[in-house]
């Protein structure tokens, strides 16, 4: 790879969408490759390792060190494609007429491949402010980089990016709003005995149909005193069981049953408050069961910290800026989670815009149109033009 043949987004888009990284396994393929073609145009790159320094995220900036520049985001990892029925191989980028098919093409290697196809013109173009890169690791289980990547970002540039564009997909439309999300596991540990004894003793199962009860009785008070936000569908924080599993026999009381669940919050519901109010209802149930059984207990183990909704509002300039390089005024918002609240609370107002439908993401045949890729293209270069006639 040199700097004097530029790989087209097709071909970036090829490459990266053959690494099988998943969300939770080491990236540095994926990375390493990143940083060769960086290193190709001598672009210098910041690294930051997980713990367990098997996954990094990269940054960069290309342009002068002052305040104002931008920050394209966007994650390195891809869901599982087990048990998906998949037509074409889903880690080789294939093409049927408009239509580029692969895992990752649309979320959100695609957006990943526009940027770095973009990194020739970034250069000999007279950069007023800066464009900065930056790509994460494991979002798919839970943006668990995106607070360290956006942290290490404010960190390490002594100017301040004016904003980040995160690019998931949003068919190229500024997305102001997003919810945020948290994932519990929870479980409750009764006694065992015979069925017969079930006033003698704490049934695990039926424990935990109370509590699950209780979420679901959670979710209807916060719509019925009025926390609906009518700019999400559906328009209330949603909380949801998902699995559970407890129990061995109709005649055995359980003395374990777990469930999980999780929730998506709009805005103006504070997940820390759910949180708390579920902890003292299981606090107010281990208290009252504990006269019957004192080794009864319910745990809580969280798949991630919270992830925070997004809600810039709609005057901010990092808003008018996308609506002017996407070509599109009109505004909305997303159900899905992304990094774009941890770079909104890490100083860097957000807006999600990218190519490609999330409706195609995280299932079989998942794809991205050529047309949505070269309109990504477009408007990086238009985000370009406004950042060298910027004053
Ligand atoms: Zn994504």
């Amino acid at each position: 790879m040199t700097a004097t043949q530029p790989l087209t987004f097709t071909q970036i888009l090829t490459e990266l969408v053959a690494f099988p990284v998943l969300g939770g396994e080491g990236n540095h393929s994926i990375a390493n490759w990143i940083k060769d073609y960086l290193d190709g145009y001598g672009v210098a790159y910041q690294t930051v390792p997980d713990e367990t320094g098997t996954k990094e995220a990269i940054h960069c900036r290309i342009g002068p060190a002052v305040d104002g520049g931008i920050i394209l985001s966007g994650h390195m990892d891809v869901v599982p494609t087990v048990g998906q029925p998949w037509d074409t191989d889903p880690f080789k980028l294939t093409l049927k007429g408009d239509t580029l098919y692969g895992r990752g093409s649309c979320d959100m290697k695609g957006f990943l491949a526009c940027c770095l196809a973009s990194v020739p013109l970034l250069l000999r173009s007279r950069l007023k402010k800066p464009v900065y890169f930056a790509f994460s690791f494991d979002e798919e289980i839970g943006c668990m980089a995106g607070d360290l990547l956006a942290g290490a970002i404010r960190d390490h540039y002594d100017e301040q990016p004016a904003g980040a564009i995160i690019g998931e997909p949003s068919m190229l439309r500024p997305m102001v709003g997003q919810k945020g999300i948290m994932v519990y596991t929870t479980t409750v540990r009764g006694s065992q005995g015979h069925s017969s004894r079930i006033k003698q003793e704490v049934d695990a199962i039926h424990e935990a149909a109370r509590l699950i009860v209780w979420l679901e009785d959670k979710m209807d008070a916060l719509i019925a005193a009025g926390h609906t936000d009518d700019r999400f569908h559906p328009n209330h924080t949603s909380i949801h069981v998902g699995t559970i599993k407890g129990g061995s026999a109709f005649n055995i009381i359980a003395n374990e049953c777990s469930f999980d669940w999780d929730f998506r919050n709009i805005p103006m519901d504070e997940a820390q408050d759910i949180i708390d109010a579920f902890q003292s209802h299981c606090e107010e149930r281990v208290a009252l069961r504990r006269e019957v059984f004192p080794g009864f207990a319910i745990e809580h183990v969280a798949m991630h910290p919270p992830v925070p909704p997004l809600d810039t509002p709609e005057d901010a300039p990092i808003v008018d800026l996308v609506k002017q390089i996407s070509g599109v005024q009109d505004t909305g918002t997303v159900s899905y989670a992304a990094e774009a609240g941890q770079f909104s609370n890490a100083g860097f107002p957000s807006v999600i815009c990218g190519p490609g439908d999330i409706a195609q993401a995280h299932r079989a045949n998942e794809f991205c149109t050529v047309e949505q890729l070269e309109g990504c293209m477009a408007m990086i270069e238009k985000l370009v033009e406004e950042l060298v006639a910027r004053p």
